[in-house]
């Protein structure tokens, strides 16, 4: 089929065994790729409720049909694993160059279940598979690794998705890695990974993928190229990244401000004292280079070097938002170097930035209330604004290691360790939340609780149509389930095919769907589109189900829903009717109130008979 390689290959690391299986086509025409089509991989191939790090569970790491196809913004790649965390399914994306070069290597997707008597890693190299020791590399952390790694095979096109320390010790918080400092950040899945002694899926190949149609490519390619260029992000994006969001997300009330509690004219700090880590500032002082993904012509991404007595740091990572607002606002630090300092561990250790970001915002405000005392956390006095007690706790939860044992599971399984700070968490089923308040966007919260890979902000739904409405529209929760299914498949399009979540914003009306029909010379209508993100997101949603989750163990914390309400700022005395957010969503799904797909749904949208098989069994 065109936009595929065709094949996926199963490795058991238990049993060293290797299999390439062709994907059925119905599976790509039903769910395109990416999360979708990893959902309905691992339901077929992995035992319900297996143990999240015993030998039945599996990992995917599955490309998209745009993938190396020259497709703008076309180059990410998913990992699909249940989460160690709330034991359901999990999904996250990354972009760099992994993702094309496992289609390059002949596979669309790889699936490895099992558990390794010592670290190994896959080696696919250009059609053929193989199972390769990793002891010298258990223990690196990221560049080191990548550096050894080209060292030894002597090329640098390979590329990698490798977990660091963070993984290798199952940190809850743990990262899926690839390109240095790219990641698929959420859920845990690098925990997974470790867990099976995986130390990394590695690529290199030359095979090229058919398309369907190569000149109407480069046709569209030609129109959003011109299109592009008078687009007004365009430039703030090469120039600052996601960097650029953050004064305004502080002002308008989206980035938290102490751990999320108050708003930052409470707090006795103003705009003016974050302007170090504004995006303008960051880049005159720290700015050397910047960086890409595959096929995109943005280049969002910078290196920093850092000149500094204690923090000398050279060539790593510009943070993106999340982390400047966990590692500054929230925790009151307005320090630069502190910031980059924290995201360079978590790179480096294989970490993932929100999630430690919001541990450590758990642990600096449990500390000043006198939840949390000196002495469990290894001598760390945790002041606000103590940038250095931040970096020594960050570095702790990154090795795991002192208090970093207990932390580094995050800010759920420490406050039930302690027993202690439920009341500061900002979790959704255990789950840190991004720097985007849903008081703010009341469209998260949605998202957070009932996205079935729990907790994320990119995927979709509401929050997504809230920056279009009034004031007196964002807070009205009556009808909100049509628009919110709308946003969602958009959403797993987006995330199906290999694009990059900024198309929708940088792209023509309409263009991104265009390229589907190109690359695959299926004709998909916006109607087959839309059901097939509704299947996507039901598939993915069937994943939880099977595991026995149902709506009450996808849980938000009273602080997200604004209870109590926040006393001043932009989002004074807002609270959220979540319950109401999400009834209008399993409503316009076709779920009942508890989360179960109707049948009348389930039939409707088709592709979806191994669900109907075990939730309506006597169904013929
Ligand atoms: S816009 Fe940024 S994140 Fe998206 S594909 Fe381009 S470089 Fe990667």
């Amino acid at each position: 089929m065109y936009g595929y390689m065709g094949k996926m290959v199963f490795v058991n690391l238990s049993k060293n065994e290797i299999k390439i299986k062709d994907i059925p086509e119905n599976w790509l025409k039903d769910f395109i790729g990416g999360p979708g089509l990893g959902a309905r991989i691992l339901y077929e191939y992995m035992p319900a409720k297996a143990d999240v790090f015993g030998p039945e569970s599996m990992i995917g790491f599955i490309a998209g049909p745009f993938n190396n196809t020259g497709v703008p913004l076309g180059g990410r790649y998913t990992v699909v694993s249940k989460s160690p965390v709330y034991n359901g399914w999990n999904d996250a994306n990354s972009g760099g160059y992994f993702g094309p070069t496992l289609k390059k290597a002949g596979f669309d997707a790889v699936f490895v279940n099992g558990i390794a008597d010592k670290p190994v890693y896959i080696w696919i190299d250009n059609g053929k598979v193989e199972i390769r020791e990793a002891s010298k590399y258990w223990g690196m952390t990221s560049n080191a690794f990548e550096r050894e790694l080209i060292k030894d095979l002597g090329d640098n096109r390979i590329k990698a998705a490798f977990i660091g320390p963070g993984g290798e010790k199952k940190s809850y918080m743990a990262a899926v890695m690839n390109d240095g400092h790219r990641a698929a950040g959420r859920g845990g899945s690098g925990a997974v990974m470790g867990s099976k002694k995986l130390k990394a899926i590695v690529c290199r190949g030359n095979q090229k993928v058919e398309i369907a149609d190569k000149e109407g490519i480069l046709k569209l390619n030609k129109e959003i190229f011109k299109f592009l260029k008078s687009h007004p992000m365009i430039p703030l994006m090469k120039k600052f990244g996601t960097t650029g969001g953050f004064i305004p997300s502080l002002l308008s009330g989206d980035a938290g401000v102490k751990n999320f509690a108050i708003s930052l004219e409470e707090s006795g700090l103003t705009v003016e004292d974050f302007k170090e880590v504004g995006a303008e500032l960051l880049n005159e002082k720290f700015k050397v280079d910047d960086f890409g993904c595959s096929a995109c012509p943005v280049r969002c991404g910078a290196f920093f070097d850092v000149e500094h007595e204690k923090y000398p740091m050279k060539h790593v990572s510009r943070p993106e938002y999340e982390t400047i607002g966990w590692f500054t606002s929230s925790i009151l630090n307005t320090d630069p170097v502190i910031m980059i300092k924290c995201n360079e561990l978590c790179n480096e250790y294989g970490m993932d930035t929100i999630s430690v970001g919001g541990t450590v915002g758990w642990v600096l405000e449990c500390f000043n209330e006198g939840l949390l005392t000196k002495d469990q956390l290894d001598g760390i006095e945790p002041y606000w604004g103590n940038g250095d007690a931040v970096v020594a706790l960050t570095e702790k939860i990154c090795k795991m290691e002192g208090c970093g044992e207990i932390l580094g599971y995050g800010s759920q399984w420490a406050a039930n360790h302690f027993g202690v700070g439920h009341d500061y968490l900002l979790v959704s089923s255990g789950i840190e939340m991004a720097q985007h308040d849903p008081r703010r966007a009341p469209g998260y919260i949605r998202t957070y609780q009932l996205d079935p890979s729990i907790g994320r902000h990119p995927k979709g739904g509401l929050a997504k149509a809230n920056d279009r409405m009034t004031w007196e529209e964002k807070y009205n929760f009556r009808v909100t389930g049509f628009q919110d299914v709308s946003e969602i498949a958009n959403t797993e399009y987006i995330n199906n095919s290999g694009l990059c979540i900024f198309s929708i914003r940088m792209f023509p009306e309409g263009s991104i769907y265009k390229f589907l029909e190109l690359v695959t010379g299926i004709h998909y209508s916006r109607k087959d589109i839309r059901e097939m993100g509704i299947r996507s997101f039901t598939m993915r949603h069937a994943f939880n189900i099977r595991e026995g989750l149902r709506r009450k163990d996808f849980t938000v914390t009273n602080r997200m829903i604004g209870k109590p309400p926040m006393k001043a700022g932009p989002l004074k005395g807002i609270t959220l009717d979540e319950v109401r957010l999400g009834d209008n969503l399993y409503n316009a799904l076709g779920y009942n109130v508890d989360g179960v797909p109707s049948l009348d749904m389930l039939e409707l949208v088709g592709g979806l008979e191994c669900v109907i098989k075990d939730l309506y069994p006597s169904k013929k």
